[in-house]
């Protein structure tokens, strides 16, 4: 479902250039879990957001659903990732001046979804938010705004969900209850998962795990046969 091949990144600066990814490339199958760890600035968001094409790449190329990201606009860009993928932020991300179903709802409106709010409240209640709907992300826990972001990633039924440290804000226990979910996505819907995370114990429940260091790959492997 995604095809990394040769991807290189460099951030520039003024006149100073930064390297930060280097000959990157991996597959990651359709239905499969995903985790991409290493030190912190090792490129890890950076890969991510070129995955789910939200940046571009300096070199290489990237293969989403069948489709080589490099040859869309920005406009066909963002078509397929309305109709794709889900994209999970640390930060989540709310709309602070909107509901919880607001968040969740307003999306689905926009994609032309008549009854946005009924099924923003399906969506909010398979995350156990039902009695949260009209409640402010200000008014919301660390774990409950990320259950609302995670809502709102599943409501275009993606094939493919990005998730960059979806448990970094949270406690040990919230952060358990949001992994769960995850994985009861990817159980029930067949959802990919391709997941960004400091948390090796998370890392080792995916079926893949991929390395980086300083921009390059240092290892990838099937967790079953670590
Ligand atoms: P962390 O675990 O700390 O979140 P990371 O592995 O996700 O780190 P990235 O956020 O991808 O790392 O950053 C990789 C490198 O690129 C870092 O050195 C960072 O400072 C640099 N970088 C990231 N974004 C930019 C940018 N927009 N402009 C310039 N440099 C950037």
């Amino acid at each position: 479902i995604l095809n990394v091949n040769n991807l290189g990144k460099i951030y520039t600066s003024g006149s100073k250039k930064l390297t930060v990814l280097q000959d990157i490339t991996f597959d990651v199958e359709e239905g499969e879990t995903f985790s991409i760890v290493g030190p912190s600035g090792s490129g890890k968001t950076t890969l991510l957001g070129i995955c789910a094409g939200l940046d571009q790449p300096d070199s290489g190329t990237v293969t989403l659903c069948g489709t080589e990201l490099g040859s869309l606009n920005e406009d066909e860009r963002a078509i397929l990732r309305n109709r794709n993928i889900g994209f999970v932020f640390q930060d989540f991300q709310l709309l602070p001046t909107l509901t919880a179903l607001e968040n969740v709802a307003i999306p689905l409106e926009l994609r032309g979804d008549k009854n946005a709010m009924k099924n923003g409240m399906e969506l909010l209640d398979k995350v156990g938010l039902q009695n949260r709907f009209h409640h402010y992300p200000s008014q919301l826990s660390g774990g409950e705004q990320q259950r609302v972001a995670l809502a709102r990633a599943f409501s275009n039924n993606p094939s493919i969900l990005f998730a960059d440290e979806p448990t970094g804000n949270l406690d040990a226990e919230t952060g358990e209850k949001v992994i769960q979910l995850l994985f009861q996505l990817n159980a029930d819907a067949g959802t990919t998962l391709v997941i960004v995370t400091h948390d090796l114990e998370l890392a080792a429940k995916t079926k893949h795990i991929l390395r980086l260091k300083g921009g390059r790959i240092i290892a990838n492997q099937e967790t079953t046969a670590l």
